[in-house]
């Protein structure tokens, strides 16, 4: 355990042994080089940068973080984690972040994010993985933007990015039973 904390990360105590204790990502060895954020493919369009939600995940103000549209863009690459020298679990971070903000209710600035994060869910547990063409109408639906997810759905469509005959189902019975499981939590 590391100890001698001071700063704001001592005043954030709480909130630092709650990422830590219920995580163990080790995001408070951050010390703040940003390699992690200098490798991520999405950086550019967070409004926070990687290196920056683990270092208000740590030091707060949580809120900050929970809001940021940064936890939604994040892929889930690793690359972030593989880059850190410190050992610190990046990716980790802010997928805990991301299942905070849920769990609390904290809607992203941008509600864009969440719509499409909950599209998304819908169709792997409807089809165990992702159709286009109904991914982009879910998330349509849930946006309230249906004329723009038309727009969006013919330009794919004509790029040839939309296929009309979904996937077979895969895997779709485990699949409830992860969501079921995960809902139980
Ligand atoms: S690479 Fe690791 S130590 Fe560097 S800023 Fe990112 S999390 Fe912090
Ligand atoms: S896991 Fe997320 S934050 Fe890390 S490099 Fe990939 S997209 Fe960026």
């Amino acid at each position: 355990m590391m100890s001698g904390l001071s700063g704001p990360m001592a005043a954030n105590r709480p909130q630092l042994d709650r990422i830590r204790g219920v995580e163990g990502l080790n995001a408070e060895l951050c010390f703040s080089c940003r390699k992690c954020s200098a490798g991520c493919p999405v950086a550019d369009d967070m409004d926070l940068a990687p290196h920056q939600l683990v270092r208000l995940a740590v030091a707060g103000p949580e809120g900050e973080a929970l809001r940021s549209s940064g936890i939604w863009l994040c892929t889930s690459c690793q690359t972030c984690t593989t880059r850190c020298p410190n050992g610190v679990d990046v990716a980790g971070v802010i997928d805990a972040l991301k299942q905070r903000a849920v769990a609390s209710g904290v809607k992203p600035r941008d509600g864009r994010m969440l719509a499409f994060h909950r599209a998304f869910l819908d169709d792997v547990k409807a089809r165990g993985r992702v159709h286009e063409m109904s991914l982009t109408a879910r998330y349509a639906l849930r946006a309230r933007r249906v004329p723009e997810g038309i727009l969006l759905g013919i330009g794919m469509f004509q790029k040839g990015k939309l296929p009309l005959i979904p996937p077979k189902k895969t895997a779709t019975r485990e699949l409830r039973r992860l969501f079921e499981r995960g809902k139980g939590k």
